[in-house]
């Protein structure tokens, strides 16, 4: 079983080798891989000062919001690109395709 990491993007083997445990007793391993872990909030926090000066309209409610990872997801985690559409227009966006 595969496991894709939400920091990097990248895909690792579900083990612990790679995943440290949420929850050792259920085997529920944390949604980020080791090495992003390691990083910890200090690569975050970079990031998001990166790109707190910047604004982004979303594409689908017309807002404008910072452009950071509290109002956008990464679209492509890599080259930190975020997304059209704000988190909140994302997550009901999801909600419809799941009706
Ligand atoms: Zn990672
Ligand atoms: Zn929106």
């Amino acid at each position: 079983m595969d496991k894709i990491c939400k920091t990097c993007g990248l895909v690792f083997p579900a083990t612990s080798q790679y995943f440290q445990y949420r929850d050792k007793a259920s085997g529920m391993l944390k949604p980020h891989c080791k090495m992003c872990t390691n990083k910890g909030d200090r690569y975050k926090k970079r990031v998001m000062r990166e790109m707190s000066v910047k604004e982004k309209v979303c594409k689908y409610c017309g807002l404008t919001y910072p452009a950071n990872l509290e109002h956008f997801s990464f679209k492509n985690t890599h080259k930190k690109i975020l997304n059209d559409c704000c988190i909140g227009c994302e997550e009901e966006f999801l909600a419809q395709q799941k009706k």
